[in-house]
């Protein structure tokens, strides 16, 4: 039986996704992913022919669900993520719901995870050099994660001056969440700290600022921006974010 593959595709255009990637999605005949996702691949023309399944946001389950059922038929699968698959992607979700449901005497897909390049790192790469040291990777979504905890790790994170990467900085019906996010790190950050947010990293509407901590509590994101955080030697270099090594001081 072909494995079920779950494919990280990168922040969305064709030439940031990896080699393995493409020839992976190339050679299914399925393609499973958010209805965003969807749109992004049926856009590339090597991927035009694919049969799809598109499901809507927060049907990740019955995405799972559809792409273990596709797989079972026969038809060769891949679950489709943004960045990478298992950075809060479908991978860990896919291998539980398999592991729960389908019985393991039976014949099974195989799941096979395909890495992608993750949002901290294409976005990284629009603002400078912004992680070039230690870094945390904080999600402020607090659907499957009680708040009390995303604000213990924020706090731990800006204590150990880690340079900080906001996932999921705000939504609709988050607004307040940066800010609040912003006002945490402020506990042990200066104003002026060097901060910076990309959204639509590698896509449509690509924009990117740099800004102070003391600015950023101000910005409205939205859920395609990723944000980071600088520690307490991240500067600014011309338009760039730049947290330093440590090399220039031997
Ligand atoms: N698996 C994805 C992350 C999914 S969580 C990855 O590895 O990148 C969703 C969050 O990722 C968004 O709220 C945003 O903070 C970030 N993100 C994903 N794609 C993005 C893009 N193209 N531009 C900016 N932020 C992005």
């Amino acid at each position: 039986m072909n494995p079920l593959y779950v494919v990280g595709i990168g922040p969305g255009e064709y030439k940031k996704m990896t080699i393995e990637a493409a020839e992976i999605l190339q050679d299914c005949d399925v393609i499973a992913g958010y209805a965003v996702y969807v749109d992004l691949m049926r856009k590339i023309p090597a991927f035009a022919d694919k049969e799809y399944i598109v499901t809507g946001m927060r049907q990740e389950k019955e995405r799972c669900r559809l792409a273990l059922l596709s797989a079972l038929e026969g038809k060769k699968t891949a679950l489709v993520c943004s960045g990478d698959a298992g950075v809060y992607g479908m991978a860990g979700i896919l291998m539980e719901l398999k592991a729960d449901t389908l019985n393991p005497d039976d014949m099974n897909p195989e799941i096979r995870v395909v890495a992608g390049v993750t949002a901290a790192l294409s976005g990284a790469a629009v603002l400078g050099a912004p992680l070039g040291h230690d870094f945390s990777v904080v999600s402020l979504s607090d659907l499957l994660t009680p708040w009390e905890k995303i604000e213990k790790r924020l706090r731990c994170a800006a204590m150990s001056d880690f340079v900080i990467c906001l996932y999921n900085p705000s939504s609709r019906s988050r607004k307040e969440y940066l800010r609040r996010a912003c006002e945490l790190a402020g506990e042990y950050r200066r104003p002026d700290t060097v901060c910076g947010y990309v959204k639509n990293i590698g896509r449509a509407g690509q924009k990117f600022e740099i800004l102070t901590l003391r600015e950023l509590k101000e910005v409205s994101a939205d859920m395609f921006t990723t944000v980071f955080i600088g520690n307490s030697m991240t500067k600014r270099i011309g338009d760039q974010m730049v947290t330093p090594r440590g090399y220039l001081k031997e």
